[in-house]
């Protein structure tokens, strides 16, 4: 059984509420959604389902708190983003434990997450005084400068691969800069951020924080549509990411950032260390989150010299990984967020059959009755793939790797950059050369050499073509909640 003291706390109050104007509220049609553990199948929460008219109220109540937020000193902002930190840090295992019951993934994973959301916060708020504009020479009768000043309510939707991580750090860089904020979560993922609810109205003034539970195709595009929502950042799949840019386009100019999906390659070289080759293809592929995160190294690229070797070892060990109950703490990889994504990702693995992709590794549910009722699926690794096919031109978001073979840096260039998307990229290689030209010559945001996976607070995350607009994690994100207004004073 999952359930954990931290869950029935949570699970004690039910429907559970959500965040508007500093109260603990309903949806005004008292609609609700149920929360589906994907380990068990069974239900675990149930809380509001929200549409235009809470999103309404929301916008109304970020508006009011605005100029009060907007207008305190950086220092005072900054100081409740470290409360919000100091929180999570303290309640981390038990927001752990909900992710997992909630999410399905491993319970040492998920405790990360909350450790990680700590520390992207502090890391904001620490910034709180480059908010800064600057003075700009242009004649000696004037004096010319820039201010960046906040947009005003900002709509922050998330997915659901990490849910508290996402709902709380990715508030972080908004609140800073002195906007209010609606925070939607996923519809999957609801839980973590709502456990926190009592929390925000302690930590932020009523109308700062406003959480917006409910379904992308209501809450979330009534966010997207609101006129007096001028800022969107979206996470998310590319897909809902273009229809976000279409229709806030259908109401207003407004600025939307998008951090999008991925089908990121990890390029090995003839000359590389086999051993860490193996280990970053294995922790690349993030099968800890059974492969649902966006910078999944899923297309393995590798010289065809070493092929054979590196392939043999990779399947080892991507069985040996184990596939078990989410919070138990020796599993590796645990259960697919939900039966939809699961049928994907099932999809996906006939599609590589049908496509005559050789498959060494995983394919199907793990052999453990226990886990029979719940969306579970063996790390799956598909070798000979056809680099024009689906299984490596589509984003699966599961737990399968797609190995195909190069013959010379031109061609192994051809085969990375032949995606639509372009977020991630590894590459092994012991020359310096290769490395570097590979980092110039990949379309992708963000480039490991000899490592994958690895984020680093303060270093710019984001994608190259389908895979997004504006960088995240570091300054730029934050600069990315101002707009800038230019002043020029006449002094004679
Ligand atoms: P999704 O696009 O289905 O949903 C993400 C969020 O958008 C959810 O909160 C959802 O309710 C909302 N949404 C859905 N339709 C909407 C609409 N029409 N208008 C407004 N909001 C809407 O994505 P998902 O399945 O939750 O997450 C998986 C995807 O996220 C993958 O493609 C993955 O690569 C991507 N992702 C990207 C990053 C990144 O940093 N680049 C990080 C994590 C996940």
């Amino acid at each position: 059984m999952l359930r954990s003291v931290a869950i029935d706390t949570v699970i004690g109050t039910d429907p559970l509420p959500t965040l508007i104007a500093g109260e603990r509220s309903n949806s005004a049609s008292g609609a609700l959604i149920e929360s589906i553990n994907p380990a068990t199948g069974e239900v675990i929460a149930r809380f509001p389902r929200c549409d235009a008219t809470d999103v309404d109220a929301a916008v109304r109540a970020g508006e009011r708190a605005l100029p009060e937020w907007a207008a305190s000193p950086p220092g005072v902002r900054a100081k409740a983003l470290y409360r919000l930190a100091n929180t999570i840090e303290a309640r981390g295992e038990e927001l752990a434990a909900i992710d997992v019951a909630d999410n399905g993934s491993p319970i040492k994973e998920m405790r990360n997450d909350s450790r990680i959301a700590a520390e992207w916060i502090r890391y904001q708020a620490n910034l709180s005084l480059s908010v800064r504009g600057e003075t700009i020479p242009v004649a000696h009768d004037r004096l010319d400068y820039t201010l960046r000043q906040p947009w005003g309510v900002v709509g922050r939707i998330v997915p659901f691969n990490h849910p508290l991580m996402f709902a709380t750090a990715k508030i972080a860089a908004p609140l800073v800069a002195g906007n209010t904020v609606i925070v939607k979560p996923s519809e999957h993922t609801s839980l973590s951020i709502l456990a926190l609810v009592d929390d925000l109205r302690e930590i932020f003034p009523p109308g700062v924080v406003n959480v917006i539970t409910g379904f992308g195709s209501e809450a979330g595009d009534a966010l997207v549509a609101h006129p007096g929502v001028r800022r969107i950042a979206f996470t998310g799949h590319a897909d809902t990411g273009r229809a976000i840019q279409r229709r806030a386009a259908e109401v207003a100019v407004k600025t939307v950032t998008l951090e999008l999906g991925g089908k990121n390659p990890i390029v090995v070289f003839e000359d590389a260390d086999l051993e860490s080759a193996v280990a970053g293809a294995l922790r690349g592929m993030n099968f800890t989150w059974q492969g649902q995160s966006c910078g999944s190294t899923s297309r393995l690229i590798v010289n065809e010299a070493i092929h054979e070797e590196l392939v043999d070892e990779l399947a080892e060990r991507m069985e040996g990984l184990r596939s078990g109950m989410p919070d138990r703490e020796d599993t590796d990889t645990g259960a697919i967020v939900n039966v939809q994504q699961l049928d994907k990702v099932r999809k996906y693995i006939e599609i590589g059959h049908g496509e005559g992709a050789k498959l060494l590794a995983g394919g199907g549910p793990p052999d453990d009755p226990e886990l029979a009722g719940g969306n579970f699926i063996r790390p799956t690794l598909f070798d000979d793939v056809e680099p024009g096919g689906r299984l490596a031109q589509e984003e699966i978001f599961g737990p399968v790797l797609a190995v195909m073979t190069f013959r010379d840096y031109d061609h192994a260039l051809e085969i990375a950059n032949s995606v639509r998307f372009g977020l991630t990229a590894s590459v092994f290689t012991s020359d310096l050369r290769t490395a570097h030209r590979f980092a110039r010559d990949v379309e992708a945001g963000y480039v490991w050499v000899n490592d994958s996976s690895r984020h680093f607070t303060g270093t710019p995350f984001g994608g190259f073509k389908d895979s997004g607009i504006g960088r995240e994690e570091d300054l730029e994100e934050l600069l990315s909640y101002t707009q800038v207004k230019n002043v020029n004073v006449l002094l004679g």
